[in-house]
């Protein structure tokens, strides 16, 4: 059952119905496949365009069930459903990717050491409980660092930042467990896609630039604008993930590249990644199709990029103002994920400019990274 291949015409089950679902799902018809999605609410991004859903909480075993028993293939957008829920459906049907990765990835002490285990370096940290004498991180750890939750973070949620003694003794009612980490003084924060068959093929997506605003991907520069070595070396530390983690399908790899010029591993996130959105615009076949091509098994194709790309990410309703301007620009490509509601801080959509093969990192793109776009 392993290695079963699934070929167009069979249904692939999604686990969480948000955009990268309905990414996922939208490349997934482009091939004839039929997507059955798994979601708490009756309406979601994903649920629009795809064939059927299971509504129910992906910890509801009578939903898990009904769910599986409607797919020949399960993989998920989602991250945190339970280690219950997915043995459950790991015993009904193929996960993908399988469960370690995604149990690895749900919990910060496990993926750091679960990274420091295969030789990828990471930030300096350190495990928190609530029993720890939190001024002891100052020798431990050093100043200034980063609380931060062991689960469930996304998008900043549940950071702490600490810059001296005093702020970390202002801190009460933290929710524990935490880790603590080094704030990396980095050059930058870098990117690689890789995707992995059931035959053991990596493909990797070029490494990209991600900036950050308020805890948000805002920005993805593609190409990274770093010396072919460094970039290939980021490729090599993502083919060893997702080779030593047995990974069958897309895996995102955060890192930061600092001050040395050295790559520490931030998280790795085994589905499509935000940071992979621009391969939709600048390559033939991108981060989705490739999920869904790993999921089934079938062939995997080159993960070249044809085109350079600047994604600027569109979130909450100040950007959505954009949206009727944006839709005339030359050389852009709109994605919009079709939520009702623009709340602030939520993702919206994404925008692609496209720029030939070469012309980025040069001043041409540097110069469009207008914050206005
Ligand atoms: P999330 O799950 O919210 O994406 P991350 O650990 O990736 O959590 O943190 C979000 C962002 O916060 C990172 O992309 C980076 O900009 C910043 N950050 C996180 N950890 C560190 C660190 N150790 N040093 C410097 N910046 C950090
Ligand atoms: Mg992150």
């Amino acid at each position: 059952m392993a290695n079963q291949v699934f070929y167009p015409g069979s249904t692939i089950g999604i686990i969480g119905g948000g955009q990268l679902g309905r990414m996922s799902a939208m490349a997934a018809a482009k091939l004839g496949y039929r997507v059955h999605i798994l979601n708490p609410a009756p309406s979601s991004p994903a649920i629009e365009v795809s064939a059927s859903v299971t509504v129910g909480s992906f910890d509801d075993e009578a939903a898990l069930e009904e769910f599986a028993s409607l797919c020949d293939v399960i993989t998920f957008e989602f991250e945190n459903i339970s280690a219950q829920g997915l043995e459950l459906l790991e015993r009904l049907k193929p996960v993908r990717p399988a469960g370690q990765v995604l149990k690895i990835s749900q919990d910060r002490i496990l993926e750091k050491q679960s990274l420091e285990g295969i030789g990828v370096s990471v930030a300096p940290w350190k495990q928190v409980s609530s029993s720890h004498n939190l001024l002891a991180l100052e020798e431990d750890i050093g100043f200034p660092l980063i609380l931060k939750t062991t689960r469930f973070g996304y998008d900043g949620k549940g950071q702490f930042r600490v810059n001296n003694a005093e702020e970390l003794r202002a801190l009460t009612d933290l929710p524990y467990p935490l880790i603590a980490e080094k704030k990396i003084d980095f050059q930058r924060e870098l990117s690689v896609m890789v995707v992995r068959g059931v035959d053991g093929t990596v493909r990797c997506f070029d490494a990209v630039e991600n900036r950050h605003r308020d805890g948000i991907l805002d920005i993805t520069l593609a190409p990274a604008p770093v010396t072919p070595e460094i970039a290939q070396r980021a490729q090599d530390i993502a083919t060893k993930i997702a080779t030593r983690f047995d990974l069958v399908g897309i895996l995102g790899v955060e890192f930061f590249q600092d001050a040395k010029g050295d790559l520490l591993v931030n998280e790795i996130a085994p589905r499509p990644h935000n940071s992979g959105h621009w391969t939709m615009d600048a390559c033939l076949i991108d981060q989705f199709e490739m999920h869904i091509r790993a999921v089934t098994g079938i062939f995997l194709p080159t993960a070249r990029r044809h085109s350079d790309a600047i994604m600027h990410n569109l979130i909450g309703p100040k950007d959505m103002e954009k949206v009727p301007s944006l839709l005339k620009k030359e050389g852009v490509s709109v994605h919009l994920y079709g939520k009702k509601e623009a709340r602030p801080r939520r993702k919206m959509g994404h925008v692609n400019t496209i720029y030939p093969y070469g012309a980025l990192p040069g001043e041409l793109g540097l110069s469009q990274l207008s914050p206005d776009l």
